[in-house]
């Protein structure tokens, strides 16, 4: 593919995204690179509706093919929360430490036996020709009762991952793109666009 928009202003995110698509895509430019590029609101019940809606809206705005990403922490005992609510938590413009300190005492009296969880990442592809694809991404792991960990983002100081010993954000950024739900659903847009070809 000539030229993808992602519709993401993460610059931490596009680094990664680039990584995951090397070699597949010769241009990937994200919402930063525009002017008035649209603020989706992501108001959708499921990951599915806001990556949808937040690639449709890009594919409107730019004429390209696009990709959106939704992604979250998804807790078993807190019945899937926060979910569509990760980024916010804590309340509307929460940064990371408010939302890892919200989950801490959410999960506070939850035993160790009981703190299953996963991070998961919905990605929606559309083009201008109307195709709308969904890859989903999954990685299953533990929530910590403090935090461990300097890399990553998020939630990840706080995520055990399953087969590691070690926290989300104890990976060097190979690790963590070698297992997480984010490489998983790039590794079936991969395949999907390795087809296409
Ligand atoms: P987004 O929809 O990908 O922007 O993610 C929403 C929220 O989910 C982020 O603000 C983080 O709190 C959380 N999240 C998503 N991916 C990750 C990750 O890889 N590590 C830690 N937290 C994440």
């Amino acid at each position: 593919m000539n030229h993808l928009v992602v519709a993401t202003r993460n610059k931490g995110k596009i680094l990664e995204i680039n990584a995951l698509l090397a070699g597949l895509v010769d241009r990937i430019s994200g919402a930063g690179d525009y002017v008035d590029f649209p603020e989706t609101i992501e108001d959708g019940a499921t990951f599915e509706e806001n990556a949808l809606k937040k690639a449709r809206e890009a594919v409107l705005f730019t004429g390209l093919p696009a990709l959106a990403d939704d992604s979250g922490l998804v807790v078993d005992a807190l019945d899937g929360r926060p979910g569509v609510f990760s980024a916010r938590y804590a309340g509307e413009g929460a940064g990371d430490t408010a939302n890892n300190a919200r989950l801490l005492e959410e999960c506070r009296d939850i035993p160790s036996d009981r703190r299953q969880a996963a991070f998961v990442c919905v990605l929606a592809f559309v083009t201008p020709e109307g195709v709308e694809k969904l890859f989903t991404g999954r990685v299953a792991g533990r929530i910590l009762t403090a935090a461990r960990g300097e890399g990553g983002f998020g939630y990840d100081p706080l995520f055990l991952v399953d087969g590691f010993e070690r926290s989300m954000a104890e990976l060097t950024l190979a690790e963590k793109n070698g297992v997480s739900h984010r490489a998983w659903a790039f590794m079936k847009f991969r395949e999907y666009l390795e087809t296409m070809e």
